[in-house]
């Protein structure tokens, strides 16, 4: 498989007052076509700022301090931001958990169809039409005829989420960027929209970046996971390492704090401790203050990736010590 998106020791950086603060301090992780890589972790671990960076979206106080990001083999930090905002919507394509931030409500759905597909794709006014047509019965959209002539708020949030993704992955970007795109539907259609994305990432030959905090969802849609923690990259793996065999220990609790419906007598463990803020200065591995491995080393060293098995990468020390042995 070709590789989509290569993101090497991305260092994005917050300045806050007088003061600079690193956001993510050095994550790396590639995106091949044709899979989904759900980034997990608790609210402000970094998980949205990554994907800001990567789309060159971060706040006037944010920058991407240093690191490399490759879309398709060509690198993105070097470009201007004219460049940068042509890759968007054309080769990078973004689901946000609110479709109405990138739907425009004074314009009908299918002036906001074509006109994407007119702008990157070059399409005459008909093709444009035909294919957005064909994108919104491929996204279970019935009499999309009717729909094209509504506007955003005529309809449902599930029906402009699928508005959303049909005019994202109508334009076959080469990355898809799915930011909590479920989180505000409810159940039945959340798992719709979970299998609409499987299968258009198919049809498009896309890779895909898929945010979420809900292990429930990763389970239905990854094929690889990364954890992120406080703004570093604390394991990654396949759905079944992850899943079967969680090595780092914030990757434990995470599985821990999540209620097993069909266990009555299930005991949920929250993580202890409270998440760090970004300006709070943790020497050594930030997860130490919430950790009860914690050592000496811990509090002193940052832990280095290591590869315990090919694919599952970790960065702790007690796994790297029990591994040594
Ligand atoms: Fe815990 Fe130490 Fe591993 Fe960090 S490096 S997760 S503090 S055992």
């Amino acid at each position: 498989m070709e590789k989509v998106l290569e993101v090497k020791d991305l260092v994005t950086t917050f300045r806050i007052g007088k003061q600079e603060y690193e956001v993510l301090r050095g994550i790396s992780f590639d995106i091949y076509q044709n899979e989904t890589v759900c980034m997990v972790g608790e609210s402000g671990c970094g998980k949205s700022v990554t994907t800001l960076s990567i789309m060159d979206l971060l706040p006037n106080n944010g920058r991407v301090a240093s690191g490399s990001i490759k879309l398709n083999g060509q690198e993105l930090t070097t470009l201007s931001s004219k460049e940068r905002n042509a890759l968007r919507g054309k080769k990078m394509g973004m689901i946000f958990q609110e479709p109405m931030t990138a739907l425009n409500p004074l314009l009908t759905i299918g002036r906001q169809l074509t006109e994407g597909l007119r702008l990157h794709l070059g399409m005459s006014k008909e093709e444009a039409y035909q294919t957005a047509i064909s994108y919104l019965e491929k996204v279970g959209i019935a009499n999309p005829e009717t729909r094209m002539k509504q506007f955003p708020f005529q309809l449902s949030g599930g029906l402009r989420q699928r508005i959303m993704i049909a005019m994202v992955m109508a334009v076959r970007p080469s990355l898809l960027i799915a930011d909590e795109p479920t989180t505000a539907l409810d159940v039945t259609i959340q798992k719709q929209v979970l299998v609409l994305l499987n299968r258009l990432k198919k049809d498009v030959s896309t890779g895909t970046l898929f945010i979420t905090h809900d292990l429930g969802v990763v389970a239905e849609i990854a094929d690889r996971v990364i954890i992120l923690y406080s703004g570093r990259k604390v394991e990654e793996g396949s759905i079944e390492a992850i899943f079967s065999k969680p090595l780092h220990p914030y990757t434990v609790g995470l599985m821990n704090a999540v209620p097993n419906v069909d266990d009555d007598d299930c005991d949920i463990q929250p993580i202890p401790g409270t998440f760090p803020n970004i300006t709070e200065d943790i020497g050594g591995c930030r997860f130490h203050p919430r950790c009860p491995y914690a050592s000496d080393r811990c509090r002193a060293e940052v832990p280095r990736e290591l590869e315990i098995e090919p694919g599952h990468f970790v960065c702790c020390h007690k796994v790297e010590e029990e591994h040594r042995k």
